[in-house]
C-alpha cells in the first residue's frame, strides 16, 4: 500500500495518497472490472487502485468457485499491472464479506485524516439500502459510482435523498477530505458482466476476450462454471 504520488488528471492537484479500492464478487474478473479501475487509477492520480475479492458476498447466492479460486483469478489478471493491486483482506478474514467491516479495517490503518474511496457501479450503488450498516459507510469513506451500460440513476426515495446530501461533482473536494462525499463518474462503458462469462462458459462459449486470457485459461484448467460438464 505505497503511495508515492503520479500525475493526476486534475490540472495542477498535488500528489494523490488516497486509498482507492473497488470491491467485488469478481466470479469471475473480467475486462469491465479491471478498465474502469485502471481509468480511475488514472483519473484520481493514485499509485494503485486495489481490487478486494469478497469472501463471502452478502448480497447474492454464494458463487459456484471457491474465495481462493476467485481471487487468485483477480491475481492472474492484474499480475502485468503495476498500477492495479489486490488486496486479500476479505478472503483472509473468517467473518462475512461486509463492506462495513472492510472500511472499518481500512480506516484503522490508514489513520482518521487519509482520504478513502469506495468505487461502485451504478447497480451496486442503487442497491446500497440493502447492505449491512449502509449509513454509516459514507462516514469513513467517499463513494465513487461509475456508470455502467444498463443501468441508469433512477433512485428510489432513500437513494435520492442519500445522493442529494452527499453528492459533489468537485474531484478536488473528495481528494482533499477523508470521507463523506458522492461523486459520479463517467468511464468508457463496457457492457461486459460476469454473469455473462458464466452463461457463455457453461454453453460450451468461449469468453475469450471479455476477461483477461489468463483467467480463461484457470477457468478452463479448473473447469470453472460448468466448463465441459457431461463431455
Ligand atoms: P455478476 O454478473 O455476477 O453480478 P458483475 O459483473 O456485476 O457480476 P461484481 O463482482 O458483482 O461483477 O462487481 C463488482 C463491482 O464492479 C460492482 O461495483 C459492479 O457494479 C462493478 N462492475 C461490474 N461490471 C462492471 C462494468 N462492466 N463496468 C463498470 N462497473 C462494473
Amino acid at each position: 500500500m505505497s503511495h508515492t504520488g503520479n500525475a493526476r488528471g486534475v490540472e495542477g492537484a498535488d500528489a494523490c495518497d488516497a486509498y482507492v479500492f473497488m470491491g467485488g464478487t469478481f466470479d469471475p474478473i473480467h475486462h469491465g472490472h479491471l478498465r474502469t479501475a485502471l481509468e480511475l487509477q488514472q483519473w484520481l492520480g493514485v499509485d494503485q487502485v486495489w481490487l478486494v475479492p469478497s469472501r463471502t458476498p452478502p448480497h447474492r447466492d454464494a458463487p459456484g468457485t471457491t474465495s481462493e479460486q476467485r481471487l487468485e483469478m483477480v491475481r492472474l489478471a492484474v499480475a502485468d499491472e503495476p498500477a492495479l493491486g489486490v488486496d486479500d483482506r476479505e478472503v483472509r478474514s473468517d467473518r462475512p464479506s461486509y463492506s462495513l467491516l472492510t472500511l472499518r479495517s481500512l480506516r484503522q490503518e490508514l489513520g482518521a485524516e487519509r482520504p478513502l474511496c469506495m468505487v461502485l457501479g451504478m447497480d451496486a450503488y442503487l442497491g446500497l439500502p440493502s447492505w449491512h450498516g449502509w449509513e454509516e459507510l459514507i462516514g469513513l469513506c467517499h463513494i465513487i459510482v461509475v456508470r455502467r451500460p444498463g443501468y441508469i440513476y433512477e433512485p428510489q426515495a432513500t437513494m435520492g435523498r442519500f445522493t442529494r446530501a452527499h453528492e459533489t461533482t468537485s474531484l478536488a473536494a473528495v481528494l482533499g477530505m477523508p470521507c463523506g462525499r458522492v461523486l459520479m463518474h463517467e468511464l468508457t462503458p463496457l457492457s461486459i458482466s460476469a454473469t455473462q462469462i458464466r452463461q457463455l462458459v457453461a454453453r460450451g462459449l468461449s469468453p475469450r476476450y471479455l476477461c483477461p486470457d489468463p483467467v480463461w485459461h484457470y477457468i478452463q484448467q479448473h473447469r470453472l462454471y460448468g466448463l465441459n460438464e457431461g463431455s
